[in-house]
């Protein structure tokens, strides 16, 4: 089966160039243009949740792992671990809008998302991506109908961001094998995984990957963590005592285990996202029924202000966040498609994801985060039994911490975020340096942003280039302050970074309304109400953030000059969100969830 994401855009844009130009309401992807077969396969994902895994999950979380085993077959037999594997390896070979709507469905149970995450993203994409033939033919099918179980070992006791800092050492013998000696930390399904993906350094220099079997001498795991979450998942650390690995377990080439390793992480931290945005949007309809059923003085607590802020928040982030990733997601289809290729190998994909790298981090950061903030809302709502075991919202709370952590800190993604931005300024591959210089002189001009544009989004619309203006100046002074020692000025550059996940989130969102209100759809108005919402939040945030970062960069006259423009351009006037609030929070206390699933 094979399906394709519409899409109406002349020019494909490139990672990053959002911040630059312009998109079309109606060249960018939303869940509003989900096909029949999307929407087909992410009714399955959601009945397979429903039906077989929520009510086992006690079972996972008495870490009966055979249990787990069975979920991954049910899974390969429904053709959930396949969406990035062609047929000729037993997948499925469906885009990556579906593959991330099977990420999403799969998030409610987050346990079970985090093993299926490990065998689907982390062990089969690094063999689809970098396998040789030989390799792909004999752990892919395998791999995709769940009679094998993969992980994926690259963190260490003492290398987990720094990964390139590993110490597990791989020696080359005479006969072309290697063998492997050291300890991998926090390993997913390292309790029962058959298969590994394992980074070492060749001699202790060059960092590689390889595929070891559990069955090699010598591979063993360690004890189970005692977590804060993700109870039903498993996690131990993975030993190895002078494992024999053959040469032709070698995956991609000696020293180049970098590219196997950071491909596949941008693969995850999409997916990663695209999970938090399921799991927020449960939440929510957990938070909504508890609110209609709840009652306090007299009357369901959904009828007071507070919480229908709280609902409405909730919803109108979920709702930005969704939008983002469904963009993603078409921008990344869209490439792939426009790139000849054989469809058995995986290079189109590959050069997607690495052109996408920006966008993915960003999908990390920003899902865990937004994830995280309804969560916490949710046990609020809940009140005291949102601390009690009696109900979901205690678990999901502490599910999702972790996201925050593992495929790649959310510290370390955002100094991705700009620092893969100016690596590719810096090269001249987006304009970002030009349009930097540009937008200086115009700052120094009488202002341009009188008056007031009454259509449906306009100020919305206006706001967004006023941002991204901003993170083009913030960015543009920093780089120009600092130079190559930008890197050392992270406080700026996490600045920077939320600057640019509010931008391109801000935009998803008014470019989502605007062409649900140009379709009619229904329930058009709240989309709108939503993105009016995030737009007028993430001007404060970004004002906010812009002042610190420019404070830090530079000083005196030039930071009051700075000021003064960033007080032009951040010309957006508060509206009242406290009704646009109302509404989104009543429409999901009456629909008992997420407004726009
Ligand atoms: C439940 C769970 C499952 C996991 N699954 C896997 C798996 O399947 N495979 C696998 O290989 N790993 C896995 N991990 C490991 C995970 O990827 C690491 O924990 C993560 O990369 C962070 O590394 P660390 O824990 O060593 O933290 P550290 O790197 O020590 O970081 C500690 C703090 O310092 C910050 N920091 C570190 N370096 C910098 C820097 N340069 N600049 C600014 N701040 C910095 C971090 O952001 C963080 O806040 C898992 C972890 C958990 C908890």
């Amino acid at each position: 089966m094979t399906m394709t994401t519409a899409s109406k855009s002349a020019e494909l844009l490139r990672g990053g160039e959002w911040l630059l130009k312009d998109t079309s309401a109606d060249a960018m992807f939303t869940p509003e243009r989900l096909t029949e077969e999307h929407r087909l396969i992410a009714r399955t994902a959601q009945q397979l949740v429903d039906n077989e895994i929520l009510p086992v999950l006690d079972r996972l979380e008495q870490k009966e792992w055979t249990l787990s085993r069975q979920l991954l077959k049910r899974c390969g037999d429904l053709g959930l671990l396949g969406a990035d594997v062609p047929e000729a390896y037993g997948g499925v070979a469906l885009d990556k809008v579906t593959s991330m709507v099977v990420s999403e469905k799969l998030s409610r149970s987050a346990s079970f998302g985090s093993t299926f995450g490990a065998q689907a993203n982390l062990c089969a994409l690094p063999l689809m991506l970098f396998g040789t033939e030989a390799q792909k033919q004999k752990y892919l099918p395998k791999l995709m109908t769940g009679e094998l179980v993969g992980a994926y070992c690259l963190s260490e006791p003492g290398s987990g961001s720094d990964a390139l800092g590993a110490k597990t050492r791989a020696t080359r013998n005479a006969d072309g094998s290697f063998t492997l000696n050291g300890e991998k930390m926090w390993i997913t399904n390292g309790g029962f995984a058959d298969v590994f993906i394992v980074f070492a350094k060749v001699d202790g220099e060059q960092f590689t990957a390889f595929i070891v079997e559990r069955a090699f001498k010598g591979v063993t795991n360690g004890k189970e963590e005692h977590k804060m979450g993700l109870h039903g998942s498993s996690t131990t650390p993975v030993i190895l005592q002078d494992v024999n690995v053959p040469a032709e377990n070698l995956l991609g080439e000696v020293g180049k285990g970098h590219k196997v390793a950071f491909n596949v992480l941008n693969f995850g931290r999409f997916k990663l996202g695209a999970m938090c945005s399921g799991g927020g949007q449960g939440a929510i309809g957990e938070s909504a029924k508890y609110a209609a059923q709840r009652k306090q003085f007299g009357q369901p607590i959904a009828s007071f202000g507070a919480i229908k802020h709280k609902l409405g928040e909730m919803t109108a982030r979920a709702y930005a966040l969704e939008a983002l990733l469904y963009r993603t997601a078409g921008m990344i289809d869209e490439r792939i498609a426009s790139t000849p290729h054989d469809p058995t190998d995986g290079s189109a994909a590959l050069a997607a994801f690495e052109e996408f790298a920006i966008e993915a981090s960003i999908a990390k950061v920003l899902g865990s985060e937004v994830l995280d903030f309804i969560l916490d809302e949710n046990v609020q709502i809940h009140g005291g039994n949102g601390f009690v075991r009696d109900y979901p919202a205690e678990r999901h709370y502490r599910d999702a911490r972790v996201n925050r952590i593992f495929e790649g800190t959310n510290e370390i993604n955002r100094l991705l975020i700009p620092g893969m931005l100016a690596r590719r300024a810096l090269k001249g591959d987006i304009g970002i340096i030009p349009a930097a210089k540009a937008l200086q002189d115009e700052l120094m001009s009488p202002p341009s942003f009188a008056g007031t544009d009454d259509s449906l989004l306009g100020e919305e619309r206006r706001a967004v280039q006023a941002f991204k203006k901003t993170a083009l100046m913030v960015f543009g002074v920093a780089m120009q302050t600092f130079g190559q020692k930008l890197t050392d000025q992270q406080e700026v550059l996490m600045h920077v970074a939320d600057i640019l996940m509010d931008v391109f989130a801000a935009e998803s969102a008014v470019l989502r309304a605007a062409s649900a209100s140009a379709e009619k759809l229904p329930r058009a108005s709240l989309h709108v109400d939503a993105a009016r919402v995030f737009v007028n939040d993430a001007a404060m945030r970004i004002e906010a953030s812009a002042r610190q970062a420019l404070a830090a960069t530079v000083e005196g006259d030039t930071l009051r000059t700075m000021l003064a423009a960033l007080r032009r351009l951040i010309k957006v006037t508060p509206i009242n969100t406290a009704t646009l609030r109302r509404r989104l929070a009543d429409e999901t206390v009456a629909r008992g969830g997420y407004v726009f699933a």
